[in-house]
């Protein structure tokens, strides 16, 4: 089998080499799925088995945590404290959640009928469901889809990114050692490009949980349309913070720095761009620059770093593109823009907190999703300009909103286009709570019963109760 490097975004160093998986060797996954769903111990389990196993998973991660932490750090770059505080200790708990909540989510429903007949719903596991996750937080989300995939009953083959498939593979080993059924879980570390064609449109495959940009989006679902599949798209965006004037500016500005530096704006909810009141907006920009300034960059391992480096040289080129479209087109540099001068930082893929001033929403840098540590300052006069602007976009996915008046904020976020909207608060995500895009980010939920409820399919049982012969047997009395 052959073999990849995985590096060290913060070093440019191989930390690992693993095998990489090709398209022949998709087929022996999907076999595997689909014979621990079909004829394995997996589908006989009882749901009280099911949630100790699950639970079980869930502990294994805690007993790992530390190292999980690390290994989350030295892959992608983040610092330790987000790894340490929100990745790992979230993933855990994902799966507790989903272990305990599974019953009382799949329990059928019955449906009174006034003809004499009754119904009944179910919800069945839809079968053999792959997972293809991105490298911005590889174990979280893997294990928000996993856990809720096999919650319901499903056997899974996950696709970690080739950059960042090193705590999915441990997770691979923590899910063994919990006892799980062999067959249940797959992981490949392979190429998306290479075995996407053939794993997506694979007929066995009865669902595709993606997440990632919206261009691979779109390709897995051409893939997925050659055998009909149930597919949950979650998929780029270009969030906006609306900052109105009655804010706490204080917080406004801290928050929305967090909501676009947090693990180097490499996060599909980033605000990236922030819609701010002209009577605040000077206050408001020399606040923000000042902190952003201070951000200490370095390699995430070190606790004084609050700012890691991107994932990797490509990405950093493409983020740097981004820069010089907004210089280009006349938006103005308030700070960063720049690879630091710092040696120790030069073998990574570092770049400066930056933030553009004066950007119109016809420029690119408003439009595109960047993926980066790069944010777009834009003022407005009115609340419906706000409302204009931030709706202006081909994603919906998340917005904040920042105002010490609750109901005017919620009034404003009942217009918003968006599947998230936090007000006084940002990227707070719970596992009782639907999470999900809108327009060109997406479809489909994770999390809080409905997005559980999206890895099961539905049936409906009729029955016929009354004493009379049923009205179908009449039809044609003969
Ligand atoms: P990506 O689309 O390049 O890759 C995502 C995954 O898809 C990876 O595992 C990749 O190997 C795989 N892939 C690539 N081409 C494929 C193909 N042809 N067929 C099948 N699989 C393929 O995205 P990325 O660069 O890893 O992540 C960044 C993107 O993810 C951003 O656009 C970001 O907004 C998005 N994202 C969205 C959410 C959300 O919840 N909406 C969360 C995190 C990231």
């Amino acid at each position: 089998m052959r073999k990849k490097n995985v590096i060290n975004p913060a070093t440019g160093q191989t930390i690992a080499e693993v095998p990489r998986v090709d398209k022949e060797n998709i087929e022996r996954a999907v076999t595997a799925a689909q014979k621990a769903f079909d004829e394995g111990a997996w589908p006989k389990i009882s749901l009280a088995e099911r949630r100790n196993l699950l639970l079980n998973v869930s502990q294994g991660i805690l007993d790992k945590a530390q190292e999980l932490a690390r290994l989350e750090t030295e892959n992608t770059g983040k610092p330790l404290k987000e790894s340490t505080f929100m990745d790992i200790p979230s993933s855990a708990k994902t799966f507790e959640y989903f272990a305990n909540n599974l019953e009382p989510y799949l329990k059928s429903k019955k449906i009174e009928l006034d003809s004499g007949a009754e119904s009944q719903l179910l919800y069945e596991p839809r079968g053999v469901v792959a997972l293809i996750v991105p490298w911005n937080y590889p174990l979280l989300i893997a294990s928000w889809k996993m856990a809720q995939a096999l919650a319901a009953g499903n056997t899974v083959i996950l696709k970690p990114s080739s950059l960042t498939p090193l705590t999915a593979l441990r997770l691979a080993e923590i899910i063994n050692d919990a006892g799980l059924p062999q067959g249940v879980v797959n992981v490949i570390n392979a190429s998306g490009a290479e075995i996407g064609p053939v794993l997506c449109s694979d007929p066995r495959v009865d669902m595709i949980s993606f997440t990632g940009s919206t261009s691979t989006g779109r390709e897995i679902m051409r893939f997925a349309s050659e055998s009909t599949k149930k597919l949950i798209m979650e998929l780029g965006g270009k969030s906006a913070s609306i900052v109105l004037a009655d804010c706490d500016l204080e917080t406004a500005v801290m928050g929305a720095l967090t909501s676009i530096f947090l693990n180097q704006g490499q996060m599909c909810t980033a605000m990236s761009r922030i819609l701010v009141d002209k009577k605040i907006a000077k206050q408001f920009s020399e606040q923000f620059v000042e902190k952003a300034k201070k951000i200490k960059l370095g390699d995430g391992l070190d606790p004084e770093t609050q700012m890691g480096p991107l994932i990797s040289h490509e990405h950093r080129q493409k983020v740097i593109s981004y820069v010089e479209k907004g210089r280009k087109e006349g938006a103005k540099i308030l700070c960063g823009g720049r690879i630091p001068d710092e040696p120790e930082l030069k073998k990574g893929f570092f770049f400066e907190p930056t933030a553009f001033g004066q950007v119109r929403p016809e420029m690119t840098i408003f439009q595109e999703e960047i993926f980066g540590p790069v944010v777009c300052i834009t003022e407005f006069s009115q609340e419906e300009e706000a409302l204009r602007l931030a709706n202006d976009s081909s994603f919906g996915l998340a917005c904040s909103i920042w105002s010490k008046d609750l109901e005017r904020a919620k009034n404003l976020s009942k217009k918003i286009d968006a599947g998230t909207v936090w007000i006084n608060t940002y990227g707070m995500f719970y596992n009782e709570a639907p999470y999900g895009g809108f327009k060109e980010s997406g479809f489909g939920k994770e999390l809080g019963k409905e997005g559980f409820l999206e890895y099961t399919r539905l049936k409906h049982i009729n029955y016929h109760l009354s004493g009379e012969k049923p009205l179908v047997s009449q039809w044609y009395a003969l």
